[in-house]
């Protein structure tokens, strides 16, 4: 006999409420706790996600077997070719282990709350229980609603919700023990699993070296990795996060989100972790501005999942907003190759989009202006932005990322009117004052001095821009804001 926790989205021994209940039942029968987890290259093609996240997430998994093994747990990996085949071969290994029951965290999105209901049937008829439990949020998808029971779109009404839950319920952040030790006789039996090695990653997603060397580098895996990494944003950073998240030339934000992403630190533990290392005990309490501003945007997250629940067809490439659906976009490729490539001759967007393919990660400043640039100024669809976020981020997250881009593309559950347009020099100035973020990242005006940096072309530093190869502007803001203004108005006008 044997029991199984199923890794997906969660990969990490700390505070992991699946991976707990699992040892715990283990423990309670005798037996020993086997931990698994199937690449399934079919979902990784279907959900765009990027090769270095594939990567990310199998140095993470080679790093937990490792640990694992020193309890006598093993951690088992294998690619499943097609998905379809995925539950048929969950069971399978079951009955090879003489495993009766299996433990998850439900992930949320449409494809995997279908394969999680369907192994419900499945376990059942093989005399398996099968249990998918609620962890990635703080308060559980279903938990906040209207007085009348509606769902919530909007995010201010929801995060005041979101607050008093946890403050009336203080074991939301409770945090789950890690597994117990295996009995000794685990690894005789299953020898074979510890033994095997963590499988390479799908061909159409593999990194090259060069690449592999990079990110390695650049983004270090683990627990241990996550949690110094937040305690020392907790100790040195948070207190004036409120003055400093919006500077993409700073550090004033945790990166911790590749962290966050694949499931190596629980959301909960960063709200449990900034609160207990603040004075004030209570969310809300606005004495400690920079610590609640940033649990409100960890807070973010658990609202775009809320939304993904109660709204699942923003899934299936759609607007939240259905009179938004009817807007003529462009599909002008070469645009889009500008944007990608960072050669739009707008020195902030160039930037990110830089600093996004040397490190697969960009300041969510840089993020909302990017695709502001994208959906409003060139009007391309923004279904590309967020198709390319998806398959260039580490932290590619398919909740945070659609509601990012419907954000900014104004299709999406932020109430805010479509007339709202990110002026890309304005941003530029007041976020990236000194001009330093885009000196970093766009090397052709590393020598333009003062506010000519923000728009080298029509403040004086033609000369030094035309020499270097930097780009002129590729569209006129005022008028492409104008055709946005239009376009917007008649598309919604005609639904
Ligand atoms: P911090 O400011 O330190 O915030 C802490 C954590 O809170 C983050 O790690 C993240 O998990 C969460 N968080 C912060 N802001 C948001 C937000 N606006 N929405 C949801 N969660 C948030 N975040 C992703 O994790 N994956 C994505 O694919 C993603 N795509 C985005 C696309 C667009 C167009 C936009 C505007 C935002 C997107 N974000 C995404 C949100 C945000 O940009 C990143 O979470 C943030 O930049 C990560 O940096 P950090 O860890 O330093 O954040």
């Amino acid at each position: 006999d044997a029991v199984i926790h199923w890794y997906k989205t969660d990969l990490r021994l700390r505070d992991n409420k699946s991976l707990h209940l699992a040892s715990e039942k283990a423990k309670s029968k005798g037996v020993p706790l086997i931990c698994l987890y199937l690449i399934s290259p079919q979902d990784f093609r279907a959900h765009c996600t990027a090769a270095v996240r594939v990567d990310f997430m199998l140095r993470n998994l080679k790093l937990l077997k490792e640990n694992f093994a020193e309890s006598d747990i093993p951690l088992y990996v294998e690619t499943i070719e097609k998905r379809r085949n995925l539950p048929g071969r969950l069971i399978e290994l079951c009955k090879e282990w003489g495993a009766k029951h299996v433990y998850c965290n439900i992930e949320y999105e449409v494809d995997e709350l279908r394969r999680e209901a369907q192994l419900t049937r499945k376990c059942l008829n093989a005399g398996i229980s099968f249990n998918a439990v609620h962890d990635t949020c703080i308060v559980d998808p279903g938990e906040l609603t209207t007085a009348a029971g509606g769902a919530l779109s909007v995010y201010s009404p929801w995060h005041r919700k979101w607050c008093k839950y946890i403050n009336d319920h203080p074991d939301a952040l409770k945090e789950f023990p890690a597994a117990s030790r295996n009995p000794v006789t685990a690894r005789q039996k299953f020898q074979k699993l510890f033994e095997q090695a963590i499988p390479d990653a799908p061909e159409d997603k593999s990194l090259t070296a060069e690449e592999h060397e990079r990110f390695s580098q650049l983004w270090p895996v683990g627990g241990d990795e996550a949690m110094n990494r937040l305690t020392k944003f907790i100790s040195e950073r948070i207190k004036k996060y409120h003055t400093t998240r919006n500077l993409p030339a700073g550090d004033g934000t945790s990166i911790l989100s590749p962290h966050l992403a694949v499931g190596a630190l629980a959301s909960r533990t960063c709200v449990r972790e900034a609160l207990e290392a603040s004075p004030v005990k209570k969310l809300t309490d606005d004495r400690q501005q920079g610590c609640m501003m940033w649990i409100g945007e960890v807070a973010w997250r658990d609202f775009y999942r809320h939304v993904l629940c109660n709204w699942p067809f923003v899934c299936m490439n759609k607007c939240f907003k259905p009179e938004y659906t009817n807007i003529e976009w462009e599909y002008n490729q070469d645009h889009f190759k500008a944007w990608v490539e960072g050669k739009t001759g707008f020195p902030i967007v160039d930037a990110a989009m830089r600093q996004v393919k040397h490190m697969a990660y960009m300041h969510n400043r840089c993020r909302m202006v990017v695709a502001s640039f994208l959906a409003k100024d060139l009007m391309l669809d923004w279904r590309m932005g967020e198709r390319f976020f998806m398959e260039h981020l580490i932290d590619g997250d398919f909740a945070s990322n659609s509601g990012g881009w419907g954000f900014s593309a104004s299709c999406g559950v932020d109430p805010q009117p479509y007339f709202r347009i990110f002026n890309p020099l304005l941003q530029s100035e007041k976020f990236d004052e000194q001009g330093d973020y885009i000196r970093k990242w766009v090397p052709e005006l590393r020598d333009v001095k003062g506010k000519a940096i923000h728009d080298p072309y029509n403040r004086g530093a033609e000369a030094i821009a035309k020499k270097n190869g930097y780009p002129k502007p590729i569209v006129d803001h005022k008028m492409a804001r104008e055709r946005c203004l239009e376009r917007y108005k008649r598309g919604i006008g005609r639904s």
